[in-house]
């Protein structure tokens, strides 16, 4: 199945897909189906060749947080283009921009201190950075077997080989002998799906009970309904330490994690969940990488979403709004205890061998500049936390239609999960093709939203305005009465 809102345009005056092998997109559509052609944007909307407009809920793809036509952030580009269009920063020469940028992004990261940035052009380049640091810092320190990751079902850290293989969406990894095998995946947080039910656990008790009838093994609430999201939150850290001392605690070198999963179906944390978790890579002496791709910046409400969930990370991946998307540009901040070590053993070498052409590149930098001054100047997690309000409630009202699984969601993201009898366990059958079809008539109404199967997901632009978040909860409303 295509992991896209497989919705074509139509009438793109003689413009098809076929020249393109497209990302994320069936083959048959690529040759069959003309594609939807945007042309131009304006705020929280584009348009399509025939002029069309559209609200796009998703900020192109989780990443244009200032709209689509912010001055300021043309004019950094203008700027830094007349001035330096390029410039690389291997061998200690580099460019001012990307030295500011470094600096900026230093002082912003204040979960845990945070010692050097190095850039990428993407999120993907940015975590398969991340794999290649922490092998350098492990050879450094003379833990040659201390080279394998976890990382999380559901989780998206990429496309490349090693962040697809990080990834933990088997689309990603099929037909392309993904995932790597030093790649190993624990559980998904997803409270809503994965925890378990009253009635599982009162089977599974009583099963025990002749070995357990001294010790009341859960607490009388869960007979009742379930596990609660502590509860659900201590058998994920227990599961993730059970895969740690079974591959041998030497072999494992860095837990992977997004604050909030994005691009698998938009799932906050439960409760209690990223402290359990810390607790235990921090027992096994394991680095934790946050993927702040999709949350940093404001998106969730906080700066950065390891504010959020209280997250002390080793090592952060940055990529979409850090330039707002206006110029590909991708970072990861390494910690001082590991690049230290970094900066000792490629002294040792001669040299820290590993950068991109455009690593920092210095119209990126001046465009990430601007949309971090701007992101503090507009105060923009501030307005997050205002306006999220009404996008989270104004989609939760919905919750009660009889094909709405769940609505989940913190700042300015959500997703809605269709299913039948609103069970986790009831999913409609993929043929009826219920989230394609709810999909295709929010963009018959003007809005465009992200199908993944049965998930829609949105994440709109941080400027997005009250008037467009009441044209967003009405088109969603219509699209749902026409989907039920
Ligand atoms: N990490 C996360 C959390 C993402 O959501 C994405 C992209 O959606 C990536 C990494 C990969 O970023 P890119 O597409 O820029 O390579």
């Amino acid at each position: 199945a295509c992991l896209e809102n497989d919705i074509s345009g139509t009438d793109n005056k003689g413009f098809k897909g076929h020249d393109m092998l497209a990302p994320f997109t069936a083959g048959w559509q690529s040759t069959d189906v003309d594609p939807l052609i945007i042309e131009k944007s304006e705020g929280s909307h584009v348009y399509d060749m025939q002029g069309r407009k559209y609200l796009d809920t998703l900020a192109g793809l989780w990443c244009t947080a200032l709209g689509g036509n912010e001055p300021r952030l043309v004019d950094a580009a203008t700027k830094q283009l007349n001035t330096l269009p390029f410039y690389h920063s291997f061998w200690n020469r580099t460019t001012k921009p990307s030295l500011d940028l470094a600096k900026e992004l230093l002082d912003m990261f204040t979960a845990k201190k945070m010692a050097k940035a190095f850039f990428t052009n993407s999120g993907s380049e940015a975590n398969d950075t991340q794999v290649k640091l922490v092998w350098y810092y492990n050879n450094a320190l003379g833990r040659p077997n201390k080279k394998k990751f976890i990382a999380r079902a559901k989780a998206y850290h990429g496309s490349t080989l090693i962040s697809a293989s990080l990834t933990g969406l088997p689309a990603l990894h099929q037909n392309f002998d993904l995932p790597a095998p030093f790649v190993l995946h624990t559980d998904c947080p997803h409270y809503w799906r994965y925890h378990l039910p009253g009635c599982y656990l009162f089977l599974l008790t009583l099963t025990f009970l002749l070995f357990l009838w001294c010790n009341k093994p859960f607490s009388v609430e869960m007979y009742m309904s379930g596990e609660t999201e502590e509860e659900f939150s201590t058998r994920l850290a227990k599961n993730l330490e059970d895969l740690i001392l079974k591959e041998g605690p030497e072999t494992i070198a860095a837990f992977i994690a997004e604050p909030v999963m994005g691009a698998g179906g938009v799932i906050p944390p439960p409760a209690t969940y990223f402290d359990k978790i810390q607790a235990v890579v921090k027992k096994y002496d394991i680095l934790f990488i946050a993927d702040e791709v999709i949350c940093a910046f404001g998106r969730l409400g906080t700066m950065f979403g390891s504010d959020m969930y209280n997250i002390k990370p080793d090592l952060v991946s940055l990529a979409k709004a850090l330039s707002s998307a206006y110029m590909p540009i991708g970072a990861v901040l390494v910690s001082p205890e590991v690049s230290d070590v970094i900066h000792s053993q490629s002294n040792k070498l001669g040299s820290f061998s590993h950068g991109f052409t455009y690593s920092g590149h210095p119209v990126a930098c001046a465009v990430a500049l601007e949309a971090i001054k701007i992101y503090k100047e507009r105060n923009m997690v501030e307005r997050v936390n205002r306006i999220s309000p009404k996008f989270q409630e104004g989609l939760k009202a919905f919750s009660d239609s009889p094909i709405i699984g769940e609505i989940r969601g913190i700042g300015l993201i959500l997703a809605t999960e269709f299913a039948n009898n609103k069970s986790p366990n009831d999913p409609f059958p993929p043929e009826w093709g219920v989230g394609a079809y709810f999909g295709a008539q929010c963009q018959k109404n003007g809005m465009l939203v992200r199908v993944a199967g049965d998930t829609i997901m949105m994440s709109p632009p941080f400027v997005v305005t009250p008037e467009e978040l009441d044209e967003l909860i009405s088109i969603y409303g219509k699209a749902l009465r026409e989907t039920e």
